[in-house]
Formats: structure tokens, C-alpha cells, sequence
């Protein structure tokens, strides 16, 4: 039996059967390369579904965490320790909010977020405003597998099995700016919303629709919160995707000093400490205000590893200019996608920002082949929502390894897809974008 076919064994037995993995035993990481067992190497275009920002290895985080893990990993929150201030200051500077409260996980910050929209909802009825508890979330969406994250979720088969969820949350149809009209009312708390909707397919947020949600929240109160887990911390080429989003024309708007639209609160998490588990809430000063002490907590959240960790990763990103790298590659990335669906007729949508791209293809069965097709050629990409190839590569992803992968799709596509044609099924939707 091969180390990997025991490892199999053992969890097949020993672990609760939540994933279908891939069978491959990585064992490290260089750059933008993971390594398995054998010495080989494949290209990572996932990035561990988009954490290692910085790839495998990297002398920053290495050195971030031999240092502090000498001086110290864990103390409570019950007292101070170096990291959490100098960590938020860089935060607030960076996605435009004023404080953060730091947690462990993605879901964990969402739930967070979730807990901070009721308090502030319930502050506000305190001091004579009429607002509700509801919240607004957004079909395809994704916030995580907690209870608050599930029930904010769109897709039934991560709600479903675990109801009943927790009760008053309505879901809009994306982007579509009647749908959210029609479902605002001083009833809701909060307007939930990713700026790219990552599971759901590598959806961006249109302009029209984000500005109407914040036009709808500042009418009564109610916050705008904006999910940036997978798509913030300078994945999009931006810290945060929702400052691609400029203001309309609203000079007396709330957000009108950062030439953006500004969310109330925003959630960070995978990539924030390069691999080590950080999650982070930013929020406003108004949105702040609902929390005293005692009323939200973690153990091991803002720990100071990981505060050490995520402020080499953010300095890193600034001194290699990587915010400027991850949009100048994920375009050509993009081009070159365009340019195979010009070629190949099964890719039918080719989105994202910076180096959050998808290309949806038009049949299921052709996208989890690729995926496959991909792997036994040494890269590593995944599929989203059935239909959409997702890559979230590492941000140091230089042109040519881009082309290393765009071939790779090409020859697969040129030799799988005559096979899948014609079977156009029902999740490719949209009409051909090519741009
Ligand atoms: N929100 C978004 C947009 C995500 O993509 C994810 C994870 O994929 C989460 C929340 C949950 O994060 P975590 O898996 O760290 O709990």
C-alpha cells in the first residue's frame, strides 16, 4: 500500500465523510507550485480555494511565524497583545471602515456580521426608529456552513438537511434591482451582498444594483454588508472588490469621501493571514456603536500569530506591488480566456475581477472533465456552481504560467468538447459574453 492508499484507508474509516478528495498527498509548496508525495509539481491555480495569497513557502510568512511563534502564539483576550492594533490600523486604512473585531473563519466573521446587524437594528429601535430584524440575501450567494451563514446561503443542499435555519431572511434575485426594491422595507436589518459572488459562479455585483442597496439601506438605517471573504484583500486588484464601484452621483451620500461605495460592514477571512486562520469584521463607527463588552467573543481570534502573520502578508502585498501584478495578470488571464472562447464555442462566459476569474462552459459534464483533464496535467483549478472553471491562483501567478494553463485548456477543450456539444444544459445562463 502506497502513504497516500493508507491515508485513504484511515480516513475513509477514522473521518465524517464531508469531502470528495482528490486523490493526491501533497506534502509542500513552492511559489506557485504544490509538491506531492512523489516530487512532482503542479501549477495551483486555486490557491486553496483562494488563501495562499502569497503561494507556498513564502520567506515573509515563514519568517512571520518564526518569530512571533518564539515570542508568543496564544494569550486571551482578556489582556492586550502587540499584534491586534497594528493589524487594524492597516485594515481600517485599507477597505475604508473604522474598526475591526477579529475571529478565526470566514463563516465565523459572517456570523459575526450577522449578530452586529440585530444589535445595531435593535440600538436604532432603542433610540425610536422603526426597523426590523429581516435580512436581505441574495440568491447564489455564500457566507459559509454555520448556522447564521447557512441560513444566508442560497443553494438548498447546504440549508436544507439542517433546518429549521434561522428564521428572517429573504432571498433577491442578483442584481436584479426590482426584485430588491420590492423586498426592502423598513422590516430589514441588513442587505447582505458579495461584491463577486465566488460560489455562485464568479459573479461581480452591477453597479446599478450595489448603489441601489446602498441608497435603500441609508433610507431607513438598515446596514449594507458586504461579503468579501473570498474576493477582498487584494484578490480583485483592489483591497476590497467594492471599491471598483464608484459613487453615482450622490455628493451628500455617506460615502462620498472615498470616491466609492462604502459599505457599513465587511467580512475578510481566507487569505488575510496567508494560510493561518484569520477571520476579520470592518465596520463603521455607527455600526460599532451596537457593541459593548460582553456581548461578542472568540478564544482564538486576533491571536497573535496570526495578527503577525496577516501584517506581513499585507506589507508584502504593498512592497512587491502585488495589488497592481494581480490586476495586470488576471487581465491578460482574462484575454487569453476570451481569446479560447473565440475558439472553443462550449465556453460561453468569461467574468471576474483581477484574479478572480470564471469561465462558464455550457455543460456540466464537460467542466468536471476539465477539472480532471487539468489535474492529471499538473494544474490544479476547480468548478463552481457546476458550470464555471474557477481560478484564484495564487497573487505572485506570473503571464507564463497563465499560458502554461491556457494551452493545457485548449488541448483539452479541442479534444473533449465535440463530445459534450449540443448538450447545453440548464446552468449555463446568460448569453455569450466575450467582451
Ligand atoms: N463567504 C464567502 C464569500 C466564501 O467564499 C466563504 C468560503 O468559501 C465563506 C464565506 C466561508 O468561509 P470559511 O470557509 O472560512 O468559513
Amino acid at each position: 500500500m502506497t502513504k497516500l492508499e493508507q491515508i485513504r484507508a484511515a480516513e475513509a474509516k477514522l473521518l465524517l465523510h464531508t469531502y470528495d478528495r482528490n486523490p493526491i498527498l501533497f506534502v509542500a509548496g513552492e511559489g506557485v507550485h504544490l509538491i506531492d508525495e512523489n516530487g512532482t509539481k503542479y501549477l495551483d491555480l486555486l490557491s486553496g480555494i483562494g488563501v495562499n495569497a502569497l503561494g507556498y513557502a513564502h520567506p515573509a510568512i515563514e519568517r512571520a511565524i518564526a518569530e512571533q511563534s518564539r515570542k508568543l502564539i496564544h494569550v486571551s483576550n482578556l489582556f492586550y497583545h502587540e499584534g491586534q492594533a497594528e493589524l487594524a490600523q492597516r485594515l481600517t486604512e485599507r477597505t475604508g471602515m473604522d474598526r475591526v473585531f477579529f475571529a478565526n473563519t470566514g463563516t465565523e466573521a459572517w456570523e459575526g456580521a450577522m449578530k452586529l446587524a440585530r444589535a445595531h437594528a435593535g440600538l436604532l429601535r432603542r433610540e425610536g426608529k422603526q426597523i426590523g430584524t429581516k435580512f436581505l440575501a441574495m440568491e447564489q450567494s455564500f457566507h459559509g456552513r454555520t448556522f447564521g451563514s447557512v441560513s444566508t446561503t442560497h443553494k438548498a443542499k447546504y440549508r436544507e438537511p439542517f433546518g429549521p435555519v434561522v428564521p428572517g431572511v429573504e432571498f433577491v434575485r442578483f442584481n436584479d434591482v426590482e426584485d430588491l426594491r420590492s423586498k426592502f422595507s423598513n422590516e430589514v436589518c441588513a442587505i447582505l451582498v458579495e461584491a463577486i459572488q465566488g460560489e455562485g459562479g464568479v459573479r461581480p455585483i452591477s453597479q446599478e444594483f450595489f448603489a441601489e442597496a446602498r441608497k435603500l439601506a441609508d433610507s431607513t438605517g438598515a446596514l449594507l454588508i458586504v461579503d468579501e471573504i473570498q474576493a477582498g484583500m487584494g484578490r480583485t486588484g483592489k483591497w476590497c472588490a467594492y471599491q471598483h464601484y464608484g459613487i453615482p452621483q450622490a455628493p451628500a451620500d455617506r460615502s462620498s469621501s472615498v470616491g466609492w461605495i462604502r459599505p457599513d460592514v465587511t467580512t475578510l477571512a481566507k487569505p488575510l493571514a496567508g494560510g493561518i486562520p484569520l477571520g476579520a469584521i470592518c465596520c463603521t463607527e455607527e455600526a460599532a456603536r451596537a457593541i459593548h463588552a460582553g456581548m461578542h467573543g472568540t478564544t482564538f481570534g486576533g491571536g497573535p500569530l496570526a495578527c503577525a502573520v496577516a501584517i506581513a502578508v499585507i506589507d508584502t502585498i504593498e512592497k512587491d506591488g502585488l495589488l497592481a501584478h494581480a490586476s495586470e495578470v488576471g487581465d491578460y488571464f482574462m484575454e487569453e480566456l476570451r481569446k479560447l472562447a473565440r475558439k472553443h464555442d462550449t465556453i460561453v462566459d468569461v467574468r471576474g475581477m483581477g484574479l478572480m476569474i470564471g469561465a462558464e462552459l455550457d455543460s456540466a459534464d464537460l467542466a468536471k472533465l476539465a477539472v480532471a483533464e487539468m489535474l492529471k496535467r499538473r494544474i490544479v483549478i476547480n468548478v463552481t456552481s457546476d458550470t464555471t472553471l474557477r481560478f484564484l491562483p495564487p497573487y505572485i501567478l506570473e503571464r507564463a504560467q497563465v499560458n502554461t494553463a491556457i494551452a493545457a485548456l485548449d488541448e483539452i477543450f479541442t479534444e473533449h468538447a465535440a463530445a459534450f456539444a449540443g448538450a447545453h444544459n440548464s446552468h449555463a445562463a446568460g448569453g455569450p459574453h466575450r467582451g
